[in-house]
């Protein structure tokens, strides 16, 4: 079954799927995205990642490139003709084609590009191993609560992770303090059993995972502090975890090479596992995108 992709209008086989050189996408990065988790054919909080598109797109002034009905339409028929059960659609929305210059065009229509793919998914089980993580300089502008597809300094620390054998890099500032991982949001819990999450400011993109666990975490009356904590303070900490929508909640065991307490999976990241992986069955958790 050929693989199947939306642009601008049409559903076209993957491989043959292409912008025009002069999207602004291409050539500037002027564009927003989305990455959702489908669940047994279903979008895993398909409303938050509507929100959270609604406010990239209106902090960036780009426009709507069809009515967010129409795309929920969309989105479902992509998913339907690629035969997606488990894996994730990718959702790209530039400022559109115009002739090169910096700033916006009179005149142009935003561009859409959606692409589905297979993923196997939450393993519970294998992610209760945990993943390493290092650190890098945090070196991103200023306006991290839009979801850019401007992610050079993301690449650059995720590249940073790969050659050091580790599965993320969490970026630091210059006072020190972790802002979040390259394309995760980082948790800590300390020595005081604190659980511990950056706040929602502009330092860093409000995941939806990152929503839906402090959520979970309310539920179960577990307390928690959105605070920045320092790379010092992960160090020391009791656990580590991250979350997204692609890596769901899993445990770091290790930073920059050295364990996180006895470098297994704390009781409370497990338990959010275990919360996490329920969540994601949930009825009311499921549906429009
Ligand atoms: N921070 C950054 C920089 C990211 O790129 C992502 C993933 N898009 C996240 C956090 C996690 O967000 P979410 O839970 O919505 O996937």
């Amino acid at each position: 079954m050929p693989r199947i992709a939306y642009v601008n209008g049409r559903y076209v086989p993957h491989g043959k799927a292409a912008v025009h050189i002069e999207d602004r996408g291409y050539q500037f990065a002027d564009g927003v995205y989305e990455v959702t988790c489908i669940h047994r054919g279903e979008f895993v909080d398909g409303d938050g990642h509507m929100t959270r598109l609604t406010r990239s797109l209106k902090e960036l002034q780009i426009a709507w490139p069809i009515s967010p009905r129409a795309l929920d339409i969309v989105m479902r028929e992509l998913v339907r003709r690629n035969r997606v059960s488990d894996g994730i659609i990718y959702l790209q929305i530039t400022r559109g084609v115009a002739s090169r210059d910096h700033a916006f065009p009179d005149a142009s229509k935003s561009s859409l590009v959606l692409t589905t793919k297979h993923v196997p998914p939450f393993d519970i089980k294998s992610a209760r191993k945990g993943i390493h993580v290092v650190t890098t300089p945090d070196i991103r502008w200023k306006r991290c609560d839009i979801k850019s597809v401007s992610l050079l300094p993301n690449i650059l620390g995720k590249q940073v992770a790969k050659v050091a054998g580790a599965y993320e890099a969490w970026m630091v500032d210059d006072a020190g303090r972790v802002t979040e991982g390259t394309s995760t949001n980082a948790w800590i819990v300390t020595a005081k059993k604190e659980l511990i999450t950056h706040q929602v400011d502009r330092a860093i993109l409000n995941g939806i995972t990152r929503i839906a666990v402090l959520r979970l975490a309310a539920e179960e009356g577990i307390k928690f502090v959105e605070r920045t904590f320092t790379v010092a303070e992960a160090r020391r900490a009791r656990e580590a975890f991250l979350t997204s929508t692609t890596s769901f909640v899993k445990p770091v065991v290790r930073l920059d090479g050295k364990p996180i307490a006895n470098g297994r999976a704390g009781p409370l990241t497990r338990k959010l596992m275990d919360y996490y992986a329920d969540y994601i069955e949930r009825p009311a958790n499921k549906g429009a995108a």
